[in-house]
């Protein structure tokens, strides 16, 4: 078995599991750590809640690809109309178009 390698950090268990199932999609296994353990997680600063996405060496470079092709998704966009939407938005939420590519 390969060993697993991080792969980012992501700044939230909302965000890792996101892109978790983007990987999983693509038939690479992922493991989380940082997520609350045996309720312990109560008692740990805030910074240590971020989670580190791990996934298998042999699986790195394809698990890049995905990464940056995410942050480009989530990164903001300008509609036709002017209006700057951020990137969790598939419509603009001013007047309701797609992205323009
Ligand atoms: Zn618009």
């Amino acid at each position: 078995m390969d060993s697993y390698v991080e792969l980012f950090r992501a700044s939230n268990s909302i965000e890792a599991n996101a892109f978790k199932g983007l990987l999983e999609q693509q038939a690479i296994p992922v493991r989380l750590l940082g997520e609350a353990l045996g309720g312990a997680a109560g008692e740990l600063p805030m910074d240590t809640q971020q989670i580190r996405v791990l996934v298998q060496q042999c699986h790195l470079p394809a698990a890049k690809g995905l990464l940056q092709q995410y942050q480009q998704n989530i990164a903001p966009w300008q509609c036709s109309c002017g209006e700057q939407n951020d990137g969790h938005f598939e419509l603009c939420w001013r007047c309701g178009s797609e992205p323009v590519t």
